[in-house]
């Protein structure tokens, strides 16, 4: 479909994925109607197409949301199991389909229009952008909230992938224990280059989500997944005849120091992974998202321009740096980095931590209880390749590969 006559907006949301949903959930909770509101998008999102995890107060507006939460989590490496317990935060499961029905209602609620069609090309003029969709159309935007999927600006020092299998198991009889979450499980055989844990998100002693996650620079194949899955089920003692995969969840995520700009015109706005809401260290994105999606909603309902405050502070994001950069060049093995930070911090200082909402002085706690040599060295290499990455042409970012998906036909069933 053509359409010559610009569709004239104040805001448009290019990409209608995690971000945006949160967004305009946002923009309906406070209450912002003045604004006429545009979706680029060439897919509809609905139902359960991915699982968040993440931690936080517990909250009015999410909670209602939530398939499960659990004050209790447990670290595991092959020397102890480590149960923290997490108050006053909660660690919490929200599956997608609530968020894309709440985000749904929102935009009905926002007369917002959809447009089911490829962002292409997005021009601005300092006043204006003007936004080219793949069905010809053209949208005209006081501002522009880009959460479309890009590789970084440029390549990173270090470029690391979060890239996963989960299944969503359903037992015969009782196997899994509802009141605690298995955060991190590094039982699992360790990658050459990179970590590897499992985790259990339990919502019934009879149904849970259990995936094999690893941190490293490159993804497995369809058979590796279905491996080191089904070898970390048997490490959890989980029998397999008495299981039933009832869904599968696949994902990449990025985890690199490299840069996501989240202002890159005036006024374009970057949100989601695109403008570097996903923590290098973890992949954890959620949080930062629905911090920022907030953070619009109230500027534009006190009549201010749509800029959230950066995901993360500038000295997390070094920190992060210098941290994948010591786990990537071997100089810290992943459990016992994850096993120190735990066992040197109360539990809910280290998630603060990751989600960017610690001070100077528990952020020294923390880099303290890390091994301080390696760290050092990393430290050291970190910079002499900042000065050499001033000196030399940009190198460009490889792109953000798209998951293995199972080929198999259905879920794959435990053997
Ligand atoms: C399976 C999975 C599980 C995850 N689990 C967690 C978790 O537990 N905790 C956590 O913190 N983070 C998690 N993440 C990371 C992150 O929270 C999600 O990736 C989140 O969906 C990111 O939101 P987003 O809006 O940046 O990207 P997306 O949700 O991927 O949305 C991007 C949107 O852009 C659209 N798009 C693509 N091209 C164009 C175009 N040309 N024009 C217009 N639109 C376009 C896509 O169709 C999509 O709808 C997970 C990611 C995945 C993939």
């Amino acid at each position: 479909m053509t359409d010559s006559a610009p569709l004239d907006v104040d805001l448009a949301l290019l990409g209608g994925g995690g971000a945006a949903s949160l967004l305009l959930a946002a923009l309906d909770r406070h209450g912002v109607r003045d604004q006429r509101i545009a979706i680029v998008d060439p897919v509809r999102r609905r139902g359960q197409d991915r699982t968040w995890a993440f931690w936080g107060h517990p909250d009015t507006d999410l909670d209602p949301l939530l398939s499960a939460s659990w004050q209790q989590v447990e670290v595991a490496t092959a020397a102890r199991r480590r149960v923290l317990d997490l108050t006053p935060l909660r660690y919490a499961m929200l599956r997608s389909g609530p968020v894309y029905d709440r985000a749904a209602d929102a935009e009905r609620r926002l007369h917002a229009t959809r447009i089911v069609a490829p962002a292409d090309t997005v021009r601005d003029d300092g006043t204006r952008v003007l936004v080219r969709t793949g069905d010809g159309r053209t949208v005209r935007a006081g501002w522009v909230l880009d959460s479309r999927p890009r590789p970084p600006a440029r390549a990173g020092r270090t470029t690391w992938l979060q890239h996963f299998r989960g299944w969503w198991l359903e037992a015969d009889r009782p196997v899994f224990d509802p009141t605690r979450a298995v955060l991190m499980d590094f039982r699992t055989p360790q990658p050459p280059r990179g970590v590897s844990f499992g985790y259990v998100l339990p919502v019934s002693d009879r149904y849970a989500l259990v995936e094999y996650t690893e941190f490293s620079p490159d993804l497995l194949t369809d058979a590796g997944y279905d491996a080191a899955l089904t070898g970390y089920r048997d490490l959890l003692g989980l029998d397999p005849a008495g299981l039933r995969v009832r869904e599968v969840e696949n994902g990449v995520i990025p985890m690199t120091d490299a840069p996501f700009p989240a202002r890159p015109t005036p006024r374009v706005v970057r949100l989601g992974t695109a403008g570097g809401a996903t923590r290098p260290s973890t992949g954890f994105t959620f949080s930062a998202m629905y911090r920022q999606a907030d953070q619009v909603a109230r500027a534009l309902a006190a009549g201010r321009a749509p800029v959230p405050a950066p995901a993360y502070p500038r000295r997390h994001r070094w920190m992060d740096a210098v941290a994948l950069r010591a786990l990537d060049r071997g100089g810290v093995g992943g459990p016992e980095f994850f096993d120190r930070l735990f066992d040197r911090n109360p539990a809910e200082r280290v998630l603060r931590f990751l989600d960017g909402g610690t001070t100077p002085a528990e952020e020294v706690a923390i880099m303290n209880s890390t091994r301080l040599v390696p760290m050092i060295a990393a430290t050291a290499g970190d910079a002499a390749e900042r000065v050499r990455d001033r000196l030399r042409p940009t190198r460009p970012a490889p792109a953000i590969p798209p998951a293995v998906v199972g080929t198999a036909p259905g879920a794959p069933r435990p053997t």
